[in-house]
């Protein structure tokens, strides 16, 4: 332990680390169409079934000629044409030359493909080109198997599937695929001052602002969301939404109820019904971040506090999650930035500050680090294109010195 750590907190690294390795990824698999791939989770790896493009095939609007004739100034004869879709059929011999459009087969005995703009014609003759300038072998064609050869890799088991996975796999004349199923979580909210936004507030009722953005969250991840609804801070009600919880979902999140105030009976009743293995994170926002197992389910407790919330979802239990869900998590990427003002902290916990990162002429990062980092100040993390991850033994820290920033 460093000297700074608060005795009972865990590192954010060690808290990554035990979630994950208490992860089982969800097994099983379902087929869907790649209409309705994109984001989802390739069961098994996929190798390419056929050379793309499967065919040589002309990268500009010119003419195909001869191996012999590529340095040629002598007269070839035109005979005939090659449009995308609409192959020539013959072998190009010496001597003569071929129309081909962008896209179109390339055929037998051609070597290369001079640009249209590249040719002399004389004005009366429709029937011959001449070379404007000589060409090397192979000079716009794009070749067959030059994107991927037939029995290559072409995408590994547990890849989310982006749009470009999703071009790749058409481009091979794959229609459908094989996906893990969805992780469905289930979620809700604990606090008896909750009001469901919509309807109004009897004094000292505030917004249960928490549902919806983590649901927003899951959601943009690509995970099911069962949304439970919010209890009240009650053993019994809880306990039955917990039951509930575990019965239909693969995890289970809720927020709020994790501290130590007298009404946070979440860990208490997630005790009773499973284990909690995690509690108390050295991270700011987010201290009470709480990790634990139910009968079917995973359970992860965020803290009430919004920004807190927001950030322990993403920082502790995405990684978790997404390996729930069968894929790899990596590290959010950090860029170096320069502070536009100095940072306030102390050592002791790993902190997510909310800032404002910018990219001046030189590509150079500087950032600024907003002004209120209240754990409850959602206007902040609305405001903000990213968080400075400041290291647990990091203090304050001064204007012009650089820091590691995670743009949203
Ligand atoms: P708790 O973790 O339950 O002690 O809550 C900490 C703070 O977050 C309190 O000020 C709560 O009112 C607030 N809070 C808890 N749940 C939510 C929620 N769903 N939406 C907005 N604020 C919340
Ligand atoms: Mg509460």
């Amino acid at each position: 332990m460093a000297c700074h750590d608060e005795p009972g907190m865990l590192t954010v690294a060690t808290c990554r680390e035990r979630l994950l390795n208490t992860v089982v990824p969800l097994a099983g698999s379902e087929t869907v169409s790649l209409a309705q791939a994109v984001g989802r989770v390739l069961a098994d790896a996929l190798n390419a079934r056929m050379d793309s493009p499967p065919a040589d095939n002309s990268a500009m609007d010119g003419y195909a000629v001869h191996a012999d004739d590529l340095a040629s100034d002598a007269p070839l004869h035109l005979v005939g044409s090659s449009a995308a879709g609409h192959p020539w059929t013959g072998t190009l011999q010496p001597g003569e030359s071929l129309r081909i459009l962008t896209g179109a087969v390339v055929p037998a005995g051609a070597s290369a493909v001079i640009m249209q703009e590249d040719i002399l014609r004389e004005p009366a003759d429709s029937t011959h080109i001449r070379l404007g300038r000589a060409l090397s072998p192979g000079e716009n064609i794009r070749s067959r198997g030059e994107d991927i050869g037939a029995g290559d890799a072409l995408l590994p088991a547990g890849r989310q599937l982006t749009p470009a996975d999703i071009g790749l796999l058409a481009s091979q004349g794959i229609a459908s695929v094989s996906v893990r199923p969805r992780l469905r979580i289930a979620l809700l909210s604990t606090g008896d001052e909750l009001v469901p936004p919509g309807q109004p507030l009897a004094p000292g009722q505030i917004h249960d602002s928490n549902r919806v953005m983590l649901q927003a969250a899951l959601l943009q991840a690509g995970f099911e969301v069962l949304d439970l609804g919010h209890v009240q801070d009650e053993l019994d009600a809880l306990r039955s939404r917990f039951a509930d919880a575990d019965r239909l979902a693969d995890a289970v999140i809720t927020s709020g109820g994790v501290s130590v105030g007298d009404a946070d009976l979440v860990r208490q009743v997630v005790g009773e019904l499973g284990d909690i293995r995690v509690w108390k994170i050295a991270i700011k926002p987010g201290k009470p971040f709480a990790f634990g197992t139910l009968p079917n389910s995973l359970f992860f407790g965020l803290p009430g506090n919004p920004v807190s919330a927001l950030v322990t979802l993403e920082q502790l239990a995405m990684p978790a999650l997404r390996a729930l869900q069968g894929t790899r998590w990596q590290p959010a990427w950090t860029v170096s930035a320069r502070l536009l003002a100095p940072v306030r902290k102390k050592p002791g916990r790993a902190e997510y500050q909310r800032g404002v990162l910018s990219q001046r002429d030189d590509g150079a990062f500087e950032v600024m680090p907003l002004a209120g980092q209240g754990s409850g100040l959602l206007t902040s993390l609305s405001r903000a294109n990213c968080y400075l991850v400041l290291d647990q033994d990091q203090g304050r820290m001064d204007t012009g010195e650089s820091v590691r920033v995670q743009p949203f």
